[in-house]
């Protein structure tokens, strides 16, 4: 039976939420980072989390919840109270598993208040440090002679690292055997380790084990090369035109959460990103935040929607799903 409010209820109710938003944050707040510690999306939102959590009083804490791609992480926060308490941090992802997930118990386009954009990360090529091949062209010809040896780590159906590897797979019109971590922060830990070949990451995780020799680069798939990375090619410049991938990263909220909630989190966000030391860290890890017009919910919801849209046909002529 449905409940029918007596209107003395119902103002106390409305009085409470309005109170509540106001006050907000009164609590610690949770960050989820749909991928495992040590990872990307994760060194992305413990930085702006430190700087947001001065910003906004309270303190933040980032639980990781990997798995599925990203979408455990995702559909936790989808069905968490939309009280502001518990947000998500999630890349390109949200938008390419829109597609690539057939029945996702969420939907990227409606189940979040989208906050603001955070950054967009370049996306290298790297491999184990003793992988034979020394540049891009030896990679390409090693990969199609070894194609049932040769091992891509990724971080599931879903993933940015996957996202690219599809590319790339495509791009030399070859399958290789794929092993899922739960975010590319253990996979890099294995591939320094040489338990698989090679994979796509973010810089914010690869610029570190690649000045240290730890992993060898092959390429990174932007226009320009990076200043944090001088000496690694653009895939154009080494011989493989047309990949041109930029991982952008967002901060959600349940949908649902109250507006003046949503727009205190934007204002820190911006403040975040306006940080010198996150600003210095980005720039060291290859990143930079977003221009301060793109930390608004309207920005982000904007480009996810547009990043279905781009990312649809391409996941469907890859005939990649997840099942
Ligand atoms: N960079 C990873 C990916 O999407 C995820 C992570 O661990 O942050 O492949």
């Amino acid at each position: 039976m449905r409940k029918i409010l007596t209107p003395v209820v119902a103002a106390l109710a409305l009085g409470f939420g309005a109170a509540s938003a106001q006050d907000y944050p009164s609590d610690t707040i949770t960050i989820v980072v749909p991928f495992s510690a040590g990872g990307p999306t994760d060194t992305v939102t413990r930085l702006i989390a430190e700087s947001m959590s001065k910003t906004l009083g309270q303190q933040i804490i980032v639980e990781n919840v990997g798995g599925a791609g990203g979408t455990l992480g995702a559909r936790r926060v989808a069905q968490a109270e939309p009280d502001g308490y518990t947000l998500l941090v999630h890349h390109i992802g949200m938008a390419t598993s829109a597609t690539l997930y057939r029945d996702l118990p969420y939907d990227p386009r409606t189940a979040f208040a989208p906050v603001g954009l955070i950054t967009e990360v370049p996306m290298t090529l790297v491999a184990r440090p003793d992988f034979p091949p020394a540049n891009l062209g030896e990679l390409i010809d090693y990969v199609k002679e070894n194609a049932d040896q040769v091992l891509y780590a990724n971080a599931g159906i879903g993933a940015a690292s996957q996202l690219c590897g599809m590319l790339f797979m495509q791009a030399i019109e070859t399958q290789v055997t794929t092993v899922p971590y739960k975010g590319t922060g253990p996979a890099m830990t294995d591939l320094m380790g040489g338990q698989v070949d090679f994979m796509c990451d973010q810089t914010t995780n690869t610029t570190n084990p690649i000045e240290a020799g730890s992993v060898k680069a092959y390429a990174v798939f932007t226009e320009e090369r990076l200043d944090a990375l001088p000496d690694v090619p653009t895939a154009a410049e080494a011989g493989l035109d047309g990949i041109q991938i930029g991982i952008w990263h967002g901060l959600y909220a349940p949908a649902g959460t109250p507006p003046e909630v949503v727009a205190k989190l934007s204002d820190a966000l911006k403040a975040a990103l306006a940080d010198e030391n996150v600003v210095q860290r980005f720039a060291e890890l290859g990143t930079a935040p977003v221009p301060p017009e793109a930390v608004t919910p309207e920005a982000l919801q904007e480009k996810l929607l547009s990043e279905i849209d781009r990312w649809k046909p391409v996941i469907e002529a890859a005939g990649v799903y997840a099942e």
